[in-house]
């Protein structure tokens, strides 16, 4: 039993270990960057044919801004289960980061990439591609600005008025988690009743 014990929390520190050296080297966190937009191009190449457009000017413009709206949602929906209520190795790295807000850690790339190519793949076999890749690079273009809007909330110094709203938003999400989820916008915890003040 004594043996047993051991082993698991040899097999935890070791899965800690892992997490911690992936998630905070600062190779992962930038070229992330560089995965996520390759992935967004990835997923635009599916609305071609031969370097036709296989959508109208109009689905690209309104699937584009459905896309980034879809985004916001998804984001708080993934901030509140996937960070914060739902035991994983997702929701251990966020509490890492509410610990140590400067460091600069992140979700393994290839985490996401597997992720999202995957998704698009499974979903394709029942929707239609190019709708849906545009539909995806959007929400993931959403992402991308998600990314940097936080990086911007805990290194960089703006005068601007709105970035000081969302910096004080995301800073009181850091000292309640369960308030302020939303990120690049408070519209989400205005419907949904986690919106805090002070
Ligand atoms: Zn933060
Ligand atoms: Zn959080």
């Amino acid at each position: 039993m004594a043996k047993l014990k051991n082993q698991v929390h040899k097999e935890k520190l070791e899965e800690v270990t892992f997490l911690k050296k992936i998630s905070t080297s600062h190779f992962n966190y930038y070229f992330g960057y560089v995965s996520n937009i390759s992935i967004v191009i990835w997923l635009c190449t599916h609305a071609f044919d031969a370097g036709t457009s296989l959508l109208t000017w109009y689905e690209w413009i309104y699937i584009s801004a459905i896309g980034l709206f879809l985004w916001t949602l998804v984001e708080y929906l993934m901030h509140k289960y996937a960070y914060h209520v739902w035991k994983s190795p997702f929701e251990r790295g966020h509490i890492m980061h509410h610990d140590r807000p400067y460091d600069l850690m992140g979700v393994p790339w290839y985490v996401t990439l597997i992720i999202v190519v995957g998704l698009f793949i499974g979903l394709s076999k029942i929707l239609s591609p190019p709708h849906l890749a545009l539909y995806m690079a959007s929400i993931w273009l959403g992402y991308i600005g998600y990314c940097v809007t936080h990086h911007a909330i805990h290194h960089w110094k703006f005068e601007n008025k709105l970035f000081k709203k969302l910096k004080r938003h995301h800073y009181i999400h850091h000292a309640r988690h369960g308030k302020n989820i939303g990120m690049v916008t408070t519209f989400w915890d205005v419907v949904f009743g986690t919106l805090e003040k002070k």
